[in-house]
């Protein structure tokens, strides 16, 4: 709790500015929300890198009675009947627990073992890369125009991902940038593209270039993200088991949150588990008060409005193309001086709008009032 009033919290920079990009090849608008605000009261967000930030979140796990096994990796479920009593590891050691709760990540092996789950299909998983980009504080503040520690976030939609399911970001570090894509792994499938070689097709995007220039990667890495959404969700209990965070396909791809919504399961898992001990009842029935914490939070009804917007896109094969390419149309013909009336600039987009057909606009960009 209040980790941001924690001078050992390896937080990287608080975020006063979000930026949406919607490119093409060539232009891209951009829509940005800068408010010191942001900072007000409980942070709104902050950049982190999780090497440092893990380690001291597994201290403070520590400093509350968690006892950490670092380097030793869960095997298996032990069972009793139906009930899961524990896990093996691979020391060949049985842990026995009232519950285990399974928040070992995307692939879950925990989870699949439980038999709560089926191995995941590449289309309910993005694969995201990301490149830590070594680069001076004062060049970071003064390239984003930003105060001294304060941070900024870019989201890129459009021709960044080209012509696959999913978008590119760029972060603000301490003194380094992270950049990074993330598209659905079975659209890498079908392009036969790598990630690194997504990655460096968007160094080159002229809405990133200027702002790297001069950077050293000191790190890449590349993962999986559950994309699925609550139609992937496995059940999230069972005698002596529940599961969280992206083991159970948490994260709302819409406004790129996962972290937030595996911290906020876990500490609810936690409150149901003590409730459970209180009783001395571990059953499914008991622990299924979990899902209605879940419920009665912000993280099902988020997933919940989300859950159809990609199909919803996907349904539009060239949506990520063709509404880029119309918002920089239309905001170039805005701001065009070239001797002509407004009125034409204005009947030229008018045109524009109208060979795609109103209609058929509102129809496709509905959906996305879910994600605005
Ligand atoms: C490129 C990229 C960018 C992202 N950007 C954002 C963002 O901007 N904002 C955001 O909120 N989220 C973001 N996410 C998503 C976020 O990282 C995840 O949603 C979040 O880390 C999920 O936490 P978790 O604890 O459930 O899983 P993880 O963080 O994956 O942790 C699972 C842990 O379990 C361990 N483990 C796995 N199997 C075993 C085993 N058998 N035995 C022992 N240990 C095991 C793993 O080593 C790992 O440490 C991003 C993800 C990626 C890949």
């Amino acid at each position: 709790p209040e980790f941001w009033k924690d001078a050992a919290c390896p937080v990287e920079r608080p975020i006063v500015e979000q930026r949406a990009v919607l490119a093409t090849e060539d232009s891209f608008v951009s829509v940005a929300c800068r408010s010191r605000k942001f900072l007000e009261g409980v942070p709104n967000a902050f950049t982190i890198l999780r090497t440092p930030f893990d380690r001291w979140y597994a201290k403070k796990a520590e400093e509350a009675g968690a006892e950490l096994y670092a380097g030793v990796t869960v095997r298996g479920v032990v069972k009793d009947g139906e009930r899961i009593v524990g896990v093996k590891t691979s020391e060949g050691d049985e842990l026995s627990a009232s519950v285990v709760l399974a928040c070992d990540g995307v692939n879950s092996m925990l989870a699949q073992k439980a038999g709560l789950r089926p191995e995941l299909k590449p289309s309910e998983v993005a694969l995201g890369a990301k490149e830590v980009l070594e680069l001076p504080a004062e060049k970071i503040e003064d390239r984003f125009a930003l105060e001294k520690g304060e941070g900024a976030v870019m989201e890129l939609l459009g021709s960044t991902s080209l012509g696959m399911l999913g978008y590119a970001f760029l972060y603000t570090n301490k003194d380094s940038l992270a950049l990074g894509v993330g598209c659905k792994l079975s659209d890498y499938q079908k392009k036969g593209l790598r990630p690194s070689e997504h990655l460096e097709a968007l160094k080159k995007h002229p809405a990133v270039r200027k702002l790297i220039e001069g950077s050293k990667t000191v790190e890449y890495s590349s993962h999986l993200i559950p994309e699925g959404g609550l139609h992937s969700m496995p059940p999230l209990a069972r005698d002596g088991f529940l599961v969280a965070g992206d083991a159970a396909q948490m994260v709302n791809a819409a406004f790129r949150e996962g972290s937030n919504l595996a911290m906020t399961a876990g500490r609810l898992a936690g409150e149901t588990v003590a409730e459970a001990k209180a009783k001395n009842d571990f059953s499914r029935a008991a622990l299924s008060t979990y899902e209605e914490k879940l419920r009665a939070c912000y993280l099902m009804p988020d997933l919940e409005e989300v859950q159809d917007l990609e199909a919803a896109i996907e349904a539009v094969p060239d949506f990520l193309e063709f509404y880029p390419r119309l918002a920089c149309d239309l905001a170039r013909l805005r701001f065009t001086v070239d001797g002509q009336p407004k009125r034409e600039h204005m009947k030229a987009a008018w045109a524009m709008l109208r060979e795609r057909g109103l209609l058929r606009m509102a129809r496709e960009l509905w959906p996305l009032r879910k994600a605005l």
